[in-house]
């Protein structure tokens, strides 16, 4: 155990980082708010259990810096570090809310924002688990409200219509797997360690189940509920952690945040 510094956290500042007077005046400039909603749970032995939490907050990171250059400044709301996991329980160190936990964390994390004035927000997963409730929380914001507006932003959809030409791999890359390895190399370099993550690939047909063109999180029209992860891998992760590269994970974040951003311009600001 040392007190080294563990990493370097880049700007904007979330929430959490700015005084109320900071909050105050970026009010005078915008009304909307990104939230990343994260996870702590098992992402295998060489990845951080907070992974999607460095996730959902580098996403809006960048987001942010975009919308900022474009005329357009947002602001990033306190990071959420919790999700519904409950399928990567079977693994140490992973925390799952009960879905109606974080429904009310959300809504009442929304509710208090709105009233400091925000008018527009943008949940943004790292955890594609988070999502229904996620959908819920933000209808019944705006059922609580007379003109928040609320979206949900599943950027899975876009990036795996993609991946076959961002990584390298040819075999099914999952959770924890070459392109989420990938982006926490890109932030978190000090904390992964590709070497220790031993390739696990899963049958096609099951693959197709957990991440494939079919299931609604990914472009199609079936939600397919998770039971255990265990049932899938002994290590948590799925796909070949050792061909991570850092250019990978840019090339993931290129994909994520030009679509982030196009559809807060399009929603948000036209
Ligand atoms: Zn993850």
């Amino acid at each position: 155990m040392t007190d080294n510094v563990l990493y370097v956290q880049k700007g904007p500042a979330t929430l959490t980082e700015m005084s109320g007077t900071e909050v105050a005046e970026a009010l005078k400039h915008t009304d909307v708010l990104l939230l990343p909603v994260g996870a702590t749970e098992n992402h295998g032995a060489h990845l951080p259990l907070g992974t999607d939490t460095m996730e959902a907050r580098e996403i809006c990171r960048r987001v942010a810096l975009r919308m900022q250059v474009d005329g357009h400044p947002v602001v990033i709301g306190p990071v959420i570090p919790f999700g519904t996991s409950s399928f990567h329980m079977g693994f140490p160190g992973t925390v799952t809310l009960t879905s109606s936990t974080l429904i009310t964390l959300l809504k009442e994390v929304g509710l208090s924002l709105y009233k400091t004035g925000f008018r527009k927000f943008a949940f943004i997963h790292g955890h594609d688990g988070s999502l229904p409730s996620m959908m819920v929380a933000a209808q019944d914001i705006v059922d609580m409200t007379p003109d928040a507006q609320v979206m949900v932003l599943n950027w899975l959809t876009p990036l795996s219509k993609v991946y076959h030409t961002i990584q390298v791999s040819k075999k099914g890359e999952g959770h924890g797997g070459e392109g989420e390895t990938s982006r926490i190399l890109v932030t978190h370099p000090e904390i992964v360690h590709p070497e220790r993550g031993i390739p696990h690939h899963l049958d096609p047909t099951v693959m197709a189940k957990i991440q494939g063109p079919e299931h609604i999180k990914t472009g199609g029209a079936i939600f397919y509920a998770t039971r255990s992860y265990k049932d899938h891998t002994p290590y948590g992760h799925i796909g070949d952690p050792s061909l991570a590269k850092p250019e990978t994970g840019e090339r993931g974040y290129a994909v994520i945040v030009d679509w982030v951003v196009s559809v807060l311009k399009r929603d948000y600001f036209s």
